[in-house]
């Protein structure tokens, strides 16, 4: 977490833009990325980038009942980990790094035991939070929950949603999936 003693002034250097995208709040120059306004440093060590948090605006922390959209970056038998990249009806979120888990008995209503014939990595799913704390736990059920943006796992082409089935326009492959009604909404793909 960051520390509140911890500001960064502008025009500090945050770090080399070789190793780090230079993400919200700061510039590339020379080589470095640098701060463009007063804030705390955060380093997103997953997607390698680097931003600034404006000072005076905490990061939202993840709570029961709220409802997120992220990207499914792994997948095991009985859960998918979900890398959280909004909070919905939170704007402009700051969030730090969240990780959810969706296990295989919180995907549909009813009992599933292909958990790869639902979600995938690369997928982009809209999801509600069961558990906060130790650890953030998700479930897809429910109309609205779901696939919101599906990958092909062949080429990893956007999925189109035709006929309530997703079909990758390259290789005129079916997938089938958790697919959420809100299916291809922008504005959720828009807000992370
Ligand atoms: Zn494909």
């Amino acid at each position: 977490m960051t520390d509140r003693d911890d500001l960064i002034l502008p025009g500090d250097v945050l770090a080399s833009s070789e190793e780090y995208l230079a993400g919200e709040g700061t510039y590339e120059e020379g080589g470095h990325v640098r701060a463009a306004c007063l804030g705390q440093k955060v380093v997103d060590e997953v997607d390698r980038v680097v931003s600034i948090a404006p000072r005076g605006v905490p990061p939202r922390r993840i709570m029961v009942g709220d409802v997120v959209v992220g990207l499914v970056t792994v997948l095991k038998n009985q859960l998918a980990n979900l890398r959280i990249s909004a909070i919905e009806g939170v704007s402009r979120p700051y969030l730090p790094e969240s990780l959810g888990t969706i296990h295989i008995s919180n995907v549909e209503d009813h009992f599933i035991t292909d958990l790869g014939r639902y979600i995938r990595p690369g997928d982009m799913v809209r999801a509600r939070v069961l558990q906060a704390e130790p650890t953030i736990q998700l479930t897809t059920r429910g109309d609205d929950m779901g696939v919101v943006k599906g990958r092909c796992g062949y080429c990893n082409g956007d999925l189109a949603l035709r006929d309530e089935e997703l079909r990758c326009p390259n290789c005129q492959v079916t997938w089938q999936k958790k697919v959420s009604r809100l299916y291809g909404n922008t504005n959720l793909l828009e807000d992370r």
